[in-house]
C-alpha cells in the first residue's frame, strides 16, 4: 500500500487511489470465480478487462496525473490489471477443461442402447410373398410378366371367354374407365395377362404374372377394392392335366412345406376347360385335426383343406382367339389372390391392416423375403 498522493488533486483522481483499485480488482475477481461457464466468463472478461472496464477506464485517467504521481498509480493500475488477467486465464483454463470433461461424458455413445432415432421402414409382407412365389416358379423356368392395370375390356373379359352379357362385366363388379361403354376397365383379374403373353411372346410360353387387380367391393375385413392376384400360364404342345397338378404341388412343396400338396375340386371359369378349385393341404395340422376335437386347427377350421384358388386347362376358345391352334397347343393356368395367401399363411384375419400402410404391420413380418 502506498501513502496517499498529496501533489495532485484528490478530487480528479479519486479513481486512481488504493481503495479504489483494490475494490475493481475484488469485483473482477469475484465475478471471475463466479462464471459457472465459458460464456459467463466472456461476460465478466468484457466488465472487467474490457475497453469500457473500470480499470481500462483507470489507466486512461493516468495520462492526465501529474508527472510526479504517473509512476506510482500508473504501477498500481498494472499490477491489478495483471492480477485480473491472470485471474482471466486461470478461470478459462479451468472451465475449458470442465467443459471437454462434460462433452466426453454427455457425447459417449453407448452402442448398448436400444436407438429409434432412425427407424427402418419394412417391406410390404404382400410384396415379399409375390417375389417369393415368383421365385418359386422363375426356378422351374417361368417368365415373370406385368401388364397394365388399365386395361382394354377386350382383353380383360372378351379374349377370356367371358361374354358381354356374364354378370362379371356388369358395374357392380367392375371399375369402368370414363363410361362403361368406353371399352377401357380397370382390370378384375390377372388373366388378361394370358392374353397378352400368348399374344405377345413365342410359343411355348411359361409365365407368372403377379399384379394388382380391382372390384367395385367396399373395403372390410374380408374384402378391399385393391387386391392382389398371381397368375400362372403355361402353353405347350402335350401338356395335360397332370403337368398342372404337379405344378402346384411343387408350388404348395416350395411355399408350405415338404409333402404339403395339393387337391382339384370340379369348378367352372369361363377361361379355362375343364376348370376346378385348388385346395393346399393344411400345413399346421396336416390334416390331423379331422375329426379330433382335442385338436382343433384354426388355420383350415378342422377341415384339413384350405381353399386356395382356381385352375384348369387353358379353354381352347382362348387359344383360338389369339390365334393359336388348340389342336397342336394345350395349356394350363391357374390363379391365387395374394392377400388371401398372407392371411392364411401368417394368421392374418383383418384385410384392412394389409392396406392401411401401417408400418408396424410389416415390421412384424421382419426381413423375411
Ligand atoms: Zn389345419
Amino acid at each position: 500500500m502506498s501513502g496517499p498522493n498529496t501533489s495532485f488533486d484528490p478530487k480528479q483522481v479519486a479513481s486512481l487511489d488504493a481503495a479504489a483499485i483494490d475494490e475493481m480488482v475484488a469485483a473482477a475477481q469475484a465475478d471471475i470465480a463466479g462464471a459457472a461457464d465459458l460464456a459467463q466468463l466472456k461476460e465478466a472478461r468484457l466488465a472487467h478487462a474490457g475497453d469500457r472496464s473500470p480499470l481500462a477506464l483507470a489507466n486512461r485517467e493516468i495520462g492526465a496525473l501529474p508527472p510526479a504521481a504517473k509512476a506510482e498509480a500508473g504501477k498500481r493500475v498494472g499490477q491489478a490489471r495483471n492480477v485480473v488477467k491472470s485471474a482471466l486465464e486461470e478461470r478459462q483454463a479451468a472451465l475449458e477443461i470442465e467443459r471437454d470433461e462434460r462433452a466426453l461424458v454427455e457425447e459417449t455413445v453407448d452402442v448398448t442402447v436400444p436407438t429409434d432415432r432412425n427407424p427402418l421402414g419394412a417391406r410390404h409382407p404382400l410384396t415379399t410373398l409375390m417375389e417369393r412365389v415368383a421365385d418359386v416358379f422363375v426356378s422351374m423356368g417361368y417368365d415373370i410378366v406385368e401388364g397394365p392395370e388399365v386395361e382394354a375390356e377386350w382383353v380383360n373379359f372378351d379374349a377370356l371367354n367371358v361374354p358381354p352379357d356374364h354378370p362379371a362385366r356388369t358395374m357392380q363388379d367392375t371399375f369402368f374407365v370414363e363410361s362403361a361403354d368406353s371399352g377401357v376397365v380397370l382390370r378384375t383379374q390377372t388373366s388378361p395377362m394370358q392374353i397378352r403373353a400368348l399374344l405377345e411372346r413365342d410359343l411355348p410360353v411359361y409365365v407368372i404374372a403377379p399384379g394388382r387387380v380391382f372390384r367395385t367391393d367396399e373395403l372390410d375385413a374380408t374384402h378391399t377394392p385393391v387386391f392382389h392376384q398371381i397368375e400362372g400360364l403355361a402353353v405347350d404342345k402335350g401338356i395335360t392335366m397332370a403337368d398342372l397338378r404337379g405344378t402346384l404341388d411343387h408350388f404348395a412343396a416350395a411355399m408350405f412345406g415338404d409333402g404339403i400338396h395339393t387337391r382339384m375340386r370340379p369348378s367352372y371359369f369361363p377361361f379355362t376347360e375343364p376348370s376346378a378349385e385348388v385346395d393346399l393341404e393344411c400345413f399346421v395340422c396336416r390334416g390331423e385335426s379331422v375329426g379330433n376335437p382335442e385338436r382343433p386347427c384354426r388355420t383350415c377350421g378342422s377341415e384339413g383343406w384350405i381353399e386356395w384358388g382356381g385352375c384348369g386347362m387353358v379353354n381352347p376358345r382362348v387359344l383360338s382367339a389369339v390365334g393359336i391352334d388348340p389342336n397342336i397347343y394345350r395349356g394350363f393356368a391357374f390363379g391365387m389372390g395374394v392377400e388371401r395367401t398372407l392371411m392364411f399363411r401368417n394368421g392374418v384375419s383383418d384385410m384392412r391392416d394389409m392396406v392401411e400402410g401401417d408400418v408396424r404391420f410389416s415390421l412384424a413380418f421382419g426381413l423375411e423375403g
